[in-house]
């Protein structure tokens, strides 16, 4: 055993304990929550009930609706206020790598005790006691062992909610995050109960028709830049209403960019017109994994991983553009 994964396992006994011990919880994730972030938290949720705790998941108003490809996940009992016993619960962060990409006063005054359950190799490691396993390919595959930690019995809800999370955030077992681990896991839920293809659908054989027409847009508006190395498209308010599609239809649409041949880095520029912190958000990925696009994210005071992260900015779409090409070009020439 290396040190770190013996670091790593003195955290997951640590984490478990620190569950074992406490009767109430809160369980959130991040901001712009996606598969991995719900997963986990329903997952969680559904675990810690099966232990006996008395468990709330809480997510802002403001996330609502939810993007469309998660709304199948029975979420309905998330809390959208703090709870009256707030003070009371150990809060749980789930998939978020620093405490400011949940921006909820009540979360963020440290009144709680925090655990801290990542994978993102950037996590501040903000939690009074924290567990991040960046070899992790998701969040939920670190629930999953603290499941069989914890000797829960995984019901086909809680395999179909971690499932989410290994399915989202692998690309379909297909990035470099992909390991036997991954499978191993996946083979876990399988015998759990999920059904693979019904999830399969679920997740990506369900989008309204605003979807397409939206990612039509997208695709129409694709430059390929910096001789070649970033393929980039902007998602406007105009793109929202001439397609009559919201923002939370934007899931998924930087997968395209990023197979265009010889790119390095794909990057989406969307308009967030409900969110009076920034006007616009970024999503890059790294392809070939030659460029570190959660460094690129810090610049900016984003992050996330090195092959996929996001920041949120007011720079108008051309600045972004400009920003984006000096530090790709600045990583690939040292
Ligand atoms: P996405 O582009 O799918 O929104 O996010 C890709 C990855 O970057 C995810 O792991 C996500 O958590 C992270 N990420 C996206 N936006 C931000 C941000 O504003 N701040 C931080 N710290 N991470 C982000
Ligand atoms: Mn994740």
């Amino acid at each position: 055993m290396t040190e770190s994964t013996e670091l790593l396992t003195s955290d997951i006994d640590r984490v478990a304990d620190a569950i074992r011990a406490g009767d109430r919880f809160l369980l959130t994730t991040h901001e712009n929550p996606d598969g991995d972030a719900l997963g986990s938290l329903l997952g969680t949720h559904r675990i810690l009930e099966a232990l006996g705790k008395d468990s709330v998941m809480f997510l802002a108003a403001k996330e609502f609706p939810l993007p469309v490809e998660y709304r199948f996940l029975p979420l309905e009992e998330v809390f959208h206020e703090p709870p009256a016993d707030i003070a009371d619960r150990v809060v749980i962060f789930l998939d978020c790598g620093n405490i400011d990409r949940m921006p909820v006063d009540f979360l963020q005054n440290g009144g709680n005790k925090v655990i801290n359950i990542d994978h993102h190799h950037d996590n501040t490691r903000f939690g009074s006691v924290n567990l991040v396993d960046v070899d992790a390919s998701c969040t939920a595959e670190i629930v999953y062992d603290l499941s069989g930690l914890l000797d829960v019995q995984l019901t086909p809800e809680m395999a179909n909610a971690l499932y989410v999370g290994l399915v989202t955030d692998t690309g379909k077992f297909m990035y470099e995050n992909t390991d036997a681990r991954s499978h191993r896991m996946a083979a876990g839920l399988i015998e759990a109960g999920v059904q693979v293809n019904e999830i399969y659908r679920r997740l990506y054989e369900h989008a309204p028709l605003e979807k397409l027409k939206l990612l039509a847009r997208a695709l129409e508006g694709i430059s390929v830049r910096d001789d070649g190395r970033l393929g980039v498209t902007y998602i406007s308010t105009d793109d929202y209403a001439a397609t009559g599609a919201t923002e939370a239809l934007t899931e998924g649409i930087i997968d395209h960019l990023r197979t265009i041949d010889g790119t390095q880095v794909a990057a989406v520029v969307r308009d967030q017109p409900d969110n009076d912190r920034a006007a616009r958000k970024v999503s890059m990925r790294s392809t070939d994994g030659l460029v570190d696009v959660s460094a690129i994210a810090r610049v900016n005071g984003g992050g996330g991983h090195r092959r996929a992260a996001g920041f949120s900015t007011d720079l108008e779409f051309e600045e972004i553009v400009a920003f984006l090409i000096g530090e790709i070009d600045a990583q690939l020439s040292t």
